[in-house]
């Protein structure tokens, strides 16, 4: 399992730093910065709901 990002699309709206914290962080740039690439099993729940809350499509959740 593996998240991607479209820089070019995300306009730092925070949705998903919001839902899972641990994985994503919008940078002064408002551009978001993931923190671990590469999940657990364990948080795929977390982390799915967090690239679903992107209102711009900006997030990939590669399983
Ligand atoms: S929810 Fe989407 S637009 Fe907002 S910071 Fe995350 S990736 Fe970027």
């Amino acid at each position: 399992m593996r998240i991607s990002v479209d820089r070019a699309t995300c306009e730092g709206l925070g949705m998903c730093e919001s839902m899972a914290p641990d994985f994503f962080e919008v940078d002064d740039d408002d551009t978001v910065e993931i923190l671990n690439e590469t999940p657990d099993a364990a948080d795929r729940d977390q982390v799915h709901s967090a690239v679903e809350s992107c209102p711009v499509l900006a997030l990939t959740l590669h399983e």
